[in-house]
């Protein structure tokens, strides 16, 4: 039986993931993994073939399977919600060296980059991406499609919606069992932010400590 997997997104992020795609699957003749980029296909990038979404639906397999290395939060899940019409299956890829403690659940799909640590009692949701370096600590509970840029740190008891983008550096504080510090679905935290408070639905904040965006224009 052949297998297809697609790792969809041919740019930076994909690039950065496809080599631990390449090692999970390993040494199984039977597996082809392409990349699937709709702007890009019809290269060569890396050793891959890049196809375009059509295209890889009806290339020859017996099964196929995608994981979205896209960064943006909002196109990642426009693209699953894509894949999953079309009723492709999902795989997550972790590279090796990534530590997880105890009782960590993460959702389907799941993008864990080199030297990120996911410490105990954490809950993840769909598509999370977590970039080098980054780290969740101790009771935090993540939602779907959200996104660690490079070296996040996000410390214990943080409660993260749907859809939030957490820039390069980031830094968030510890909440309280009682009282999580909270990120509201959607917002964006930006490069170096260093998040004491509660953030909005929506909102993007930057800074130290990080602020509104558009508070600090006015
Ligand atoms: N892309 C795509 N189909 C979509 C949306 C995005 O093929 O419906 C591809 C897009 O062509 C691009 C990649 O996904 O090559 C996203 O790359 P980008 O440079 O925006 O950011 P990255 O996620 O790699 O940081």
């Amino acid at each position: 039986m052949s297998s297809l997997f697609g790792l969809y997104g041919a740019s930076g992020c994909g690039r950065g993931i496809m080599p631990l795609a390449r090692e999970s699957l390993g040494a199984s003749p039977t597996a082809r993994l392409v990349f699937i980029d709709d702007a890009l296909a019809g290269q060569r990038l890396n050793g891959h073939e890049v196809m375009d979404f059509d295209t890889f639906c009806r290339e020859p397999a017996d099964k196929r399977h995608v994981a979205v290395a896209i960064a943006n939060p909002s196109t990642r899940a426009a693209v699953v919600l894509k894949c999953a019409d079309a009723g492709l299956d999902f795989f997550g890829v972790a590279a090796t060296n990534c530590v997880r403690m105890d009782e960590v659940e993460v959702g389907t799909g799941a993008l864990i980059s080199p030297f990120v640590t996911l410490t105990s009692n954490i809950r993840i949701g769909r598509h999370f991406h977590a970039n080098l370096y980054s780290y969740v600590e101790h009771d935090c509970v993540i939602g779907d499609f959200v996104t660690f840029a490079p070296a996040v740190r996000c410390n214990g008891n943080v409660h993260i919606e749907d859809g939030v983008y957490v820039g390069a550096g980031a830094l968030i504080r510890q909440g309280k069992p009682e009282a999580p510090l909270r990120i509201g679905a959607g917002a964006v935290i930006g490069m170096g932010a260093v998040v004491t408070k509660d953030v909005p639905a929506g909102a993007t904040v930057v800074g130290n400590p990080a602020r509104p965006l558009a508070a600090r224009r006015g």
